[in-house]
């Protein structure tokens, strides 16, 4: 039995005994159930991060990003950092936080925490970065923005593929702002994202993101990361990027 299980049925007990012996105290507790020491670790437990929905069915990217892909890399990954996420932060002055919060404070000591916070957030970022194809280009400041910046959008896609197929095993690529207005491309390792100021050289603002992990495309495309790339150019969610400036 672990500390939790053990908590969570000691507690149990503790209310039981209490019923028979003495049930108006027992009502009495129960009542104030949350202020009970013995109801703390079944909240914890539960977590408060949690899944959320793909703003499109998993097979709407078809045939750019595959329904499996999909299905795998939200239900099972994501999910995945969201439960690791839950129990490391269980316990610790992270818990309780917001994510961005969480990822503000983390350091390399807490690595569950770095993984999988980042996991989570990175994650949740990048399904809302995506749409099924339609043609979508940026339009407007966005574009004025990219221009400005890169010269031109092909010169933008050149940069941001170049960074993304440089990332050596996995890892993000992120097109960053800022307060002042820059601009830039910039890319971390694994999960780490740029919000972790203690971890990051730069922090920025992230616009637009890709996973480059092999996860997020091995099935369909196997080791070719280009051919990846190339098709998520076809399914971003430009009006969402937009807001985000
Ligand atoms: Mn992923």
């Amino acid at each position: 039995m672990d500390k939790r299980t053990f908590l969570k049925t000691a507690g149990l007990l503790t209310l039981s005994g209490l019923v028979s012996s003495n049930a108006g105290l027992a009502n009495t507790l129960l009542s104030n159930a949350p202020t009970l020491p013995q109801s703390t670790p079944e909240t914890t437990a539960a977590g408060s991060f949690t899944l959320p929905a793909l703003g499109f069915a998993t097979d709407a990217l078809e045939p750019h990003f595959d329904k499996a892909t999909m299905e795998l890399h939200h239900g099972k990954h994501h999910a995945a950092y969201i439960k690791n996420l839950n129990e490391a932060v269980s316990g610790t002055p992270f818990e309780g936080l917001s994510i961005e919060d969480i990822l503000k404070k983390v350091t390399a000591k807490d690595a569950k925490i770095r993984n999988n916070g980042g996991g989570h957030y990175n994650h949740s970022l990048f399904w809302q970065s995506l749409a099924p194809a339609t043609g979508q280009m940026p339009t407007g400041k966005l574009l004025a923005a990219i221009n400005a910046k890169f010269g031109s959008m092909e010169q933008f896609k050149e940069a941001f593929n170049t960074a993304a197929k440089g990332v050596f095993g996995s890892g993000w690529v992120w097109l960053l702002t800022n307060n002042k207005g820059d601009m830039w491309i910039q890319t971390t390792p694994n999960q780490d994202n740029p919000l972790m100021k203690r971890l990051v050289k730069r922090t920025g603002k992230p616009l637009l993101m890709l996973d480059v992990w092999e996860h997020a495309y091995y099935l369909k495309y196997q080791n070719k990361r280009a051919d990846y790339i190339d098709a998520f150019w076809k399914v971003i969610n430009w009006q969402e990027i937009a807001k985000r400036m």
